[in-house]
């Protein structure tokens, strides 16, 4: 079994144990309902034939359809699918967006396809998971590697197959397609919101805090954004090329146009060079991973200066890392709160989409802070009541509303 999933069931059991549940709750909660491995074959542009495996996993539908981005990466193997579906069923069940989780992936690197292949892998591999998706079964939406113009064929592909247009079986789509407000910068709003909040908590004040933020793409770029903004000194970013960093703060803004002119943070005018590694372990007050999985590690943990660890990936620390962070005092804001905000503003595009009847940027906003607000708030008084890390209260009250959604359900036959 790889380390997310493992990490993801020892989440899960740690929650079972403390709600005081039984095994057959953690097992029907461990394992995913649905999953469908498919092959893709792909016409290179040379002519030759390429053939690609992908996955759709639903981990969970009690509380709705199932809900999940689709991931282009190399290293995506079955097993990351079923964990990043499993953190998707809490995500939503802690942020009250009526959906379970899922979650897609396709092992390819995206990088080395023209954009013709792309748009035909992605239309071959939504025809071959057809039968698995709709607006009211389970509704994709981009992640590593996917973007708005994947969402975009996904939904014409969808909808040719049902002879109309289907708004509502992707979000993250294009505003001339029915994408929402406020879709795009969500993720990183919503990180930012949990960031700010966290930081109150903590007594630090943004206008004398440092942040370093790993990854630079659909989360990563605007955390580092919406944080300069409210006036944290951002010291470091970085992307899958390498990392720029200035003692003065990095002038966000600027980095954001030397990235949209090279491609990437490297070699940002007037900053040194820093790697992804070092990055993690810079003295900040804030540490944003949001890139990829398991960055943070038994054999990094010891060596995180940060106060306060916002999750802006998906399982960028694994368990044993956070048992040391725990142990050494530093706060982590895990990631199915703090990048929560992504998911929230899908379901805002579906009702949406589904409706026909679309809102104006600010009701997307006000309503987003809303939520991270209320779910930090959640969160932090379980923490403190039942003595617990906010990754393990911010879970048990997830598996507390899919088990009792189960139990009120009942067991079919
Ligand atoms: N891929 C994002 C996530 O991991 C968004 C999922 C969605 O909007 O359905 O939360």
């Amino acid at each position: 079994m790889s380390e997310p999933l493992v990490d993801a069931r020892r989440q899960l059991a740690d929650a079972v144990k403390i709600l005081g549940y039984d095994d057959g709750v953690y097992a029907n909660l461990a394992a995913p309902r649905r999953e469908l491995a498919v092959s893709i074959p792909l016409r290179r542009d040379d002519g030759t034939t390429e053939v690609l495996t992908g996955y759709r996993v639903q981990h969970n539908y009690s509380r709705g359809p199932a809900k999940g981005g689709l991931r282009y990466a190399p290293n995506v193997d079955l097993d990351e699918v079923r964990a990043l579906a499993m953190w998707m069923t809490w995500k939503c069940a802690l942020l009250g967006v009526p959906y379970g989780g899922a979650k897609g992936g396709v092992t390819i690197d995206p990088r080395k396809y023209s954009v013709a292949e792309l748009e035909r892998v992605t239309r071959r591999y939504t025809s071959e998971i057809l039968p698995l998706i709709g607006p009211m079964q389970d509704i994709p939406a981009p992640d590593i590697g996917t973007d708005e113009q994947t969402m975009a064929w996904m939904m014409d592909t969808y909808s040719v197959n049902s002879g109309h247009t289907v708004l509502g079986v992707v979000t993250g789509k294009p505003i001339s397609l029915g994408g929402s407000q406020g879709r795009a910068s969500a993720t990183s709003r919503g990180v930012v919101h949990i960031a700010l909040q966290a930081m109150s908590h903590l007594h630090l004040s943004p206008s004398e805090s440092t942040a370093a933020v790993q990854g630079f793409g659909k989360v990563g770029r605007g955390s580092a954004r919406f944080l300069a903004e409210a006036g944290v000194k951002v010291l470091a970013v970085s992307d899958q090329y390498g990392g720029v960093r200035s003692d003065a703060g990095l002038d966000i803004p600027a980095v954001e146009r030397h990235v949209d002119e090279t491609g990437s943070v490297v070699g940002f005018p007037g900053s040194v060079p820093i790697d992804n590694d070092a990055l993690l372990e810079l003295e900040v007050d804030l540490l944003v991973p949001a890139a990829v999985e398991g960055v943070i590690h038994a054999g990094n943990a010891s060596r995180i200066h940060a106060r306060l660890v916002v999750e802006g990936a998906n399982g960028p620390t694994t368990a044993e890392a956070d048992e040391i962070l725990a142990g050494r005092g530093i706060t982590v804001a895990p990631d199915i709160l703090a990048n929560a905000g992504g998911v929230i503003v899908s379901y805002f595009e579906w009702v949406q989409a589904n409706q026909a009847y679309w809102w104006s940027e600010e009701e997307v906003e006000g309503r987003l802070a809303e939520r991270m607000n209320n779910a930090w708030r959640d969160v932090l008084a379980y923490a403190q009541r039942q003595g617990l890390t906010l990754r393990t209260a911010a879970t048990c009250l997830a598996v507390e509303r899919v088990a009792s959604a189960h139990d009120m359900r009942g067991l079919y036959p």
